[in-house]
């Protein structure tokens, strides 16, 4: 199912400013959509919107070219899966499963066939018996996931679902969660703070920050062309590089780190109506090179060393002022306090307004 947000406000009563300000969206049929953010940007609030758990102040909901605003949530045709799973406590794995179908008088049969369905893609079938007290977080967020399949909604809505479980468990169940939207091609919005989810599992990411709409795209857009600095740095990990300065006659001047770095011709056309003005340029810890000292090298001082097998991580500082963070191969030697030469590769420069914070 196709769901569309026009010009959507949300001011919660008894609140002088609005939540949530011109979300304009288009989720398609069959999507995988992200919506990320930092903690208290109004992410929960628009899903809740989406489920008819929250008024719309202003804008319209459409489900297929459908205006949803005022359809209540059972009328909606969408599953919502929460943090805390909301699991009933009383209640075998089955019975939660089976619960909401037998409130709609779907008949045993039915929601047997349908119980035993998703518990099979699920692979929960050995603890439907059991009580939610009785199986560990990750069990019980299946049988979460399990209750909202048996529905067979048009859209699932899933509001930061892996955020209780630990590292290892996440990372499985991310490859799990896209392996069934794979095999189930349902509609599905998921609600994270955590970006590695966001980029792993989108088909689409919607990135908000303070209630506003950053960027909208696929997972390799944000990396590769992050819209402005925000976006820059809240996408990737380690953290994008930014440093400030001036353009000027075709370089770019780094006040806070004495150095000079010439930008592409592709760049410079760009930058032409930026001559003599204050910009920023990012670049991500991976892009430096650090085999070899060339004519625009840098020195940098190194203070931290974070060992991650595959890659290290150099947290220094250039001309003992301006933090940098690098990364190179773990098989690279490198120690705390050591002096290194590194160039910025220019062909991995992202330019940004210092005013307004816009790419460039
Ligand atoms: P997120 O899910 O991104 O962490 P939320 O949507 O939960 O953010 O909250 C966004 C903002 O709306 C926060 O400032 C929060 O305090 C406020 N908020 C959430 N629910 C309510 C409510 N029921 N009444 C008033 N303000 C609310
Ligand atoms: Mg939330």
């Amino acid at each position: 199912m196709k769901v569309e947000l026009k010009n959507i406000g949300k001011k919660y009563e008894g609140r002088d400013e609005f939540t949530l300000r011109h979300i304009d969206l288009e989720i398609d049929d069959k999507d995988f959509c992200v919506i990320l953010g930092p903690s208290g940007c109004g992410k929960s609030t628009l899903l809740r919107m989406i489920a008819g758990l929250n008024s719309i102040t202003e804008g319209e909901l459409l489900f297929n070219d459908r205006l949803m605003n005022k359809v209540s949530p059972k009328d909606r045709d969408v599953s919502m899966v929460f943090q805390s799973y909301a699991l009933y406590p009383h209640m075998t794995c089955y019975d939660n499963m089976a619960f909401s179908l037998a409130m709609r008088k779907v008949s045993k049969k039915t929601i047997h066939d349908r119980v035993m369905e998703a518990a099979k893609v699920l692979q929960i079938e050995d603890y439907l018996y059991s009580k939610p007290s009785d199986i560990s977080g990750g069990q019980r967020q299946r049988v979460a996931l399990g209750r909202a399949m048996v529905r067979k909604p048009s859209v699932f809505l899933l509001d930061e679902p892996l955020s209780n479980l630990d590292a290892k468990l996440r990372e499985h169940m991310r490859i799990e969660l896209v392996r069934l939207h794979h095999q189930l091609e349902t509609t599905t919005i998921y609600v994270t703070h955590d970006q590695t989810e966001a980029m792993t599992m989108a088909t689409k990411i919607v990135l908000m920050n303070d209630g506003i709409i950053q960027q909208v795209g696929h997972p390799e857009e944000f990396y590769n062309k992050p819209e402005n600095i925000f976006v820059a740095k809240f996408i990737g990990s380690p953290t994008m590089n930014i440093f400030y300065g001036r353009y000027k006659d075709g370089q770019f001047i780094c006040d806070e780190c004495a150095m000079k770095i010439i930008p592409t011709k592709e760049d410079q056309k760009r930058l032409k109506a930026f001559d003599g003005k204050e910009i920023a340029v990012g670049i991500r810890s991976e892009r430096f090179i650090t085999e070899k000292k060339e004519e625009n090298s840098v020195e940098i001082r190194i203070e931290v060393v974070e060992m991650l097998g595959k890659e290290k991580v150099l947290y220094g500082k250039i001309e003992d002022k301006k933090d940098i963070i690098i990364t190179v191969p773990g098989y690279y030697e490198y120690k705390m306090n050591e002096k290194h030469f590194i160039t910025f590769d220019n062909q991995a420069l992202h330019f940004f307004d210092r005013e307004t914070e816009e790419r460039i």
